[in-house]
């Protein structure tokens, strides 16, 4: 290199080092997917060009016809890769082949492990990208010129993968990227034309540009004859009944950069009507490790009539839907059509909803069909499905179908009860659908407020994930069926213990003499819980423990506050209701209490205690402990 070449040796970001050590070293058992990985990159560069040069045909440079070129030399040991697509300017190469600009990298290489298993699982939902090419090569050198530059912009970037990377301006003629391996002496078995068609043919056959190798004479010579290798026609456009499983599997892979078989897909090919289209939709096997990052890209891959038009198109699907991969060939959007024009195109909402139902489709079957699949599903995306029936009014009867939850009936772990079977078990007394949000398992199932539930024998489904509330916020019924609280709101005992006329009115009559024996005693609790608690009254879900907390009918619920306080928003504080149960021996016992400081002691030990039944931190734990302690010794 010479100087007038500004050849700078540079060091990749720190990320970068840490990835490439992964890639290579957990990837090692897998290691031919380096071409699949380079194949794609160039088909990538190969669409950009294609739709730069809708608005720009002096892109193509005289040079229209778009293909990848996959060559060895035995000699120089060595396997290239060249496209004619849009190529890398030296800022460029630079930029993407030194740094990963995707956001939550350095959190999720935090989270590998160093068991090269998991890593290679992990890695694989990330996507390897470039860097897989040192799997196999302990030389890499690109060299590319940007379309539309002029010879003299072309650029050589060249790494050993350790650490550091020099990038050279060179003169480079044609358009596009060159990738040369520098094979590893171990790497042999790769400088084979049969071996390298078949790698190939295996993942890469779908992809939309021609593949081509040099075809050898017998003993083995390249001659300067090129042929296709791949079938390069869409996958998408072929017919249903051509595609092999594997190939559907393939493609996932390079829409998605996955490393994983896709879960399930749909491929539906609609046309006529003033809405022809054609799509391919996936659905992973595992969540992104970034699925809840607020700046995390999703969304389809655009085509209109077979010219890729742009990645992560969010539009057409709700963000309910988010973790769906795929594409979208249509004719019903213009050519030049642009990410401004696509945000309020007239034909968006009719593709999203039919794509939305094509999903829907998909994941109805799945549950009919092959529930423990749907249980993986649901294990991965169940939270982003919950977000469904507030943001899809349309489809909320569908969504809350596909739901699944715990429940007080359910058995073995897991979410699997659905809210039909929940309504199919319902009492025929019952007119509502019980509900209970808790932090965790354990704390659902051990709240008091299950009691009168369990000793009825009334199914309560049990929430704990974040998601809860504002699902029970939005999906307000089900089959005509309100969803309740079990913790908000007066309890209807007519309908839980199936009580007749008679029976409800003889419960009213002991209620009203109930109230009055303990107006007293319930008066002196309030007086020193003073605003604490907005009420004591008798309760009617408690059979063994003394005391619990409730909230107003349409009142926020514990977890929701304790959330929106976490993210700083301003709550406004809604006072809960203290039910004592009557039959309790402490409640009792206090009815036989003068001393005015032994019951305030009490108010708090019972109110302190249902705070933390319902998960709910303390006003002053220490205080709370030492109450405790006086009593123990008492
Ligand atoms: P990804 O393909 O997921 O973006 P990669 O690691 O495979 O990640 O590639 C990193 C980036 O390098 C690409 O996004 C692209 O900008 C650039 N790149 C790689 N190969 C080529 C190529 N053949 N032509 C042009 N740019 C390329
Ligand atoms: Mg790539």
């Amino acid at each position: 290199m010479t100087l007038d070449a500004h050849a700078e040796k540079l060091s990749f970001q720190a990320e970068v080092k840490q990835l490439l050590h992964i890639v290579v070293h957990s990837l090692y058992s897998n290691k031919e997917i380096f071409l699949r990985e380079l194949v794609s990159n160039a088909s990538d560069a190969i669409d950009k060009l294609r739709f730069e040069a809708l608005s720009d045909p002096a892109l193509y440079e005289k040079d229209s016809e778009l293909k990848i070129r996959v060559s060895f030399d035995a000699d120089a040991r060595t396997i290239t890769v060249s496209d004619n697509g849009i190529g890398l300017t030296r800022e460029e190469a630079v930029e993407n082949l030194g740094t990963i600009a995707k956001s939550g990298t350095r959190e999720f290489l935090s989270r590998l492990t160093g068991d090269q298993k998991k890593d290679a699982h992990l890695i694989g939902q990330f996507g390897v990208g470039f860097y897989s090419a040192f799997i196999v090569a302990d030389r890499v050198t690109v060299n590319s010129r940007r379309a539309g530059l002029g010879a003299e912009h072309g650029v050589s970037w060249e790494s050993a993968g350790d650490g550091e990377y020099t990038v050279a301006n060179i003169q480079k003629a044609t358009r596009g990227t060159d990738v040369i391996l520098h094979l590893k002496e171990s790497e042999t078995d790769f400088l084979n034309d049969w071996r390298l068609r078949n790698i190939i043919a295996k993942y890469s056959d779908h992809l939309n540009v021609p593949i081509l190798m040099q075809k050898r004479t017998d003993d083995g010579k390249p001659t300067e004859e090129w042929e296709t290798v791949n079938r390069a026609t869409a996958l998408w456009a072929l017919p249903k009944s051509q595609i092999k499983p594997e190939e559907y599997k393939e493609f996932y892979k390079y829409v998605s950069h996955d490393f994983e078989d896709p879960l399930a897909w749909t491929h539906n090919k609609i046309e006529g009507g003033n809405l022809d289209y054609t799509s391919l939709l996936y659905i992973p096997a595992h969540a992104p490790f970034d699925m809840w990052s607020r700046d995390k890209h999703y969304g389809l891959k655009l085509y209109v009539q077979r010219v890729f038009i742009m990645d992560q198109v969010e539009q057409f699907l709700p963000m309910y839907l988010r973790f769906v991969k795929g594409v979208l060939d249509t004719t019903a959007l213009p050519l030049n059509v642009s990410r401004e024009i696509l945000q309020d195109h007239y034909t968006i909402p009719k593709l999203r909803s039919a794509l939305t139902r094509h999903v829907l489709d998909l994941l109805d079957k799945i549950a009919a069909e092959e529930p423990e699949k749907y249980a993986s599903f649901w294990k991965e995306f169940g939270n982003v499905l919950k977000e469904g029936p507030a943001e899809d009014y349309t489809n909320r009867a569908r969504v809350a179908n596909l739901l699944r939850f715990t429940s007080t009936h359910s058995e073995g772990d897991g979410q699997h009860v659905t809210l039909q079977d929940y309504v199919k078990r319902m009492k025929p007394e019952q007119k509502k659908i019980y509900y209970l949000t808790a932090e965790n398992i354990h704390a659902a199932g051990s709240s008091p407020h299950l009691e009168v539930f369990r000793k009825h024998g009334i199914e309560v489904l049990l929430l704990t994930d974040r998601i809860d509330e504002w699902l029970t916020n939005h999906l307000a019924e089900f089959e005509g069926k309100p969803l309740q609280s079990v913790a908000k709101g007066e309890l209807d005992l007519a309908e839980i213990a199936a009580e007749t006329p008679e029976e409800k009115a003889k419960e009213e009559q002991k209620d009203k003499e109930l109230q009055k024996e303990f107006d007293g005693l319930f008066k002196e609790l309030k007086a020193s819980l003073g605003e604490r608690v907005k009420e004591i009254r008798l309760s009617h879900r408690l059979t063994s423990s003394p005391a619990c907390l409730v909230r107003e009918q349409n009142a926020m619920g514990p977890q929701m506050e304790r959330l929106l306080k976490a993210a700083g928003q301003p709550v406004t504080e809604v006072k809960p209701i203290l039910e004592l149960n009557p039959d309790h021996l402490i409640i009792k016992k206090l009815q036989e209490l003068t001393e005015e400081k032994q019951i305030k002691e009490w108010a708090f030990i019972l109110y302190d205690q249902s705070l933390l039944a319902e998960g709910s931190p303390l006003e002053d734990p220490a205080a709370f402990v030492k109450r405790m302690n006086e009593l123990l010794i008492k």
